[in-house]
């Protein structure tokens, strides 16, 4: 799946879901016209074949610094449910994707039965988030249908999907099951949070492979275990997912799929389509002297 921060991707053969669009760039230089945001979101949910759209998260990486102010140090859900400016950005890109979608539905150009799409809940770290969020949404939906900007209810056809990303998240993942129907993990923010990472540019631009830490797979290893348990999707989405070995780690625990910048898809199918789990299987049989050839292996 691809990463995006505008509705400008391209979509190539075999790749057409976007698992994660950071919206965050549409508000770079302004905020932007509803209108506008309605464009964008037409316009990717035509090309994608599924649509996973994050809301506003205003992390140090993605906002000016002389706007930081507006954020009061908030991120995720956190700004987005608890600040003045957090709660109008959700609301109007609620409103943008509400319309969005009727207007596509309606004129036949989508067919939801068919397309996913999904809200990402930046990071989120409790069910109660969750639901104050579906709440707004419902109302959103309810006001927009009462002045009939949009003809249809079909909110209910977009999935909320929870980002894991904060080591309290982790700590409460069972409850949040209970009202996201996926999970997609936010790796790079998991990292620096688990690692007491304060510049995250480091992580981004690729000078520290943190992500591979014991801590963070143990962490995600655990993620994974849990959507499983409660049948849920579980997707990543952090630049571990570009990274070959941690590609070939996380579809090794089982992961459902990964999702990165489209630069990296090419050699990162390569090595997927390369493993062999079944020959690989024969590497951790045990020998006659109770060990496997890992085992031994890494004893050496
Ligand atoms: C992450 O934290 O791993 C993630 C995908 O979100 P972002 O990098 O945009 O914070
Ligand atoms: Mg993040």
């Amino acid at each position: 799946q691809l990463n995006i921060a505008s509705a400008d991707f391209k979509v190539f053969a075999g790749h057409k879901e976007v698992g994660l669009f950071r919206t965050e760039g549409m508000y770079a230089d302004r905020v932007p016209k509803m209108s506008d945001v309605v464009r964008s979101l037409k316009s990717s949910l035509l090309r994608a074949a599924g649509l996973t759209i994050r809301l506003f998260d205003p992390d140090d990486d993605k906002v000016r610094p002389e706007d930081a102010e507006k954020f009061a140090g908030k991120r995720g859900m956190g700004f987005l449910l608890e600040t003045e400016a957090g709660s109008s950005i959700a609301r109007e890109q609620i409103r943008a994707l509400l319309i969005a979608v009727d207007r596509l539905a309606t004129e036949g150009r989508v067919d939801l039965e068919k397309k996913e799409i999904r809200i990402l809940l930046p990071m989120l770290i409790t069910a109660e988030q969750s639901a104050e969020l579906r709440k707004r949404f419902n109302a959103i939906e309810a006001e927009l249908l009462a002045d009939k900007t949009i003809h249809c209810v079909r909110g209910e056809k977009i999935e909320f999907g929870a980002m894991i990303e904060t080591a309290s998240a982790v700590m409460n993942l069972e409850e949040i099951t209970e009202e996201s129907t996926s999970f997609s993990i936010g790796a790079n923010d998991l990292t620096r949070d688990l690692l007491a990472i304060s510049d995250r540019r480091l992580l981004m631009t690729g000078q520290r492979y943190d992500w591979l830490s014991p801590k963070v797979l143990r962490a995600i290893e655990r993620i994974i275990d849990v959507a499983k348990e409660k049948k849920i999707k579980v997707s990543c989405c952090g630049e571990i997912s570009r990274d070959p070995m941690g590609a070939i780690l996380l579809t090794l625990m089982g992961i459902d799929a990964l999702s990165m910048d489209a630069s990296y898809i090419p050699d990162i199918n390569y090595v997927l389509s390369h493993l062999h789990f079944d020959e690989w299987k024969k590497f951790a049989r045990k020998d006659e002297d109770g060990k496997s050839k890992v085992e031994k292996a890494l004893a050496k």
